[in-house]
């Protein structure tokens, strides 16, 4: 298994993790950008957003409300947040294992550099 992510999932590699289900996985961004910075992950291993097919709709929407629950559970539903899928090199995507980023606590610049 050489895939990053896989391994924080299956435990093998140190993480903070907030949150899991048999779907999904959340843990705390290594170099957080703000001071709330969790990466939710599924579990199954899928490259990029450019590789996403019909059947992982539901997943999608899944990841996307566990970030609005724990920002909310953080205090920042009001404030705000933002998440964020990079694809690919131009939008800086560093680890080949779709990864969902949940930013808060901070004012966030936009548009984004
Ligand atoms: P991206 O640039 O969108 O591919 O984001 C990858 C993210 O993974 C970056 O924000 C990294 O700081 C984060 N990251 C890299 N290695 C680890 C790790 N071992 N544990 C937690 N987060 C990590
Ligand atoms: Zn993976």
């Amino acid at each position: 298994m050489d895939c990053l992510f896989c391994r924080i999932i299956a435990g093998q590699i140190p993480a903070t993790k907030v949150f899991e289900n048999e779907r999904i996985v959340a843990f705390n961004d290594i170099a957080p950008a703000a001071p709330m910075h969790v990466l939710i992950v599924p579990r199954e291993h899928i490259a990029t957003t450019g590789h996403l097919e019909p059947r992982h709709d539901t997943l999608i929407g899944e990841m996307q409300r566990a970030a609005a629950d724990l920002a909310a559970a953080r205090g920042y539903a009001e404030r705000g947040f933002r998440t964020i899928f990079n694809c690919n090199a131009d939008a800086g995507q560093t680890v080949f294992h779709v990864h969902l980023h949940v930013l808060a606590g901070r004012k966030l610049a936009w548009p984004p550099g």
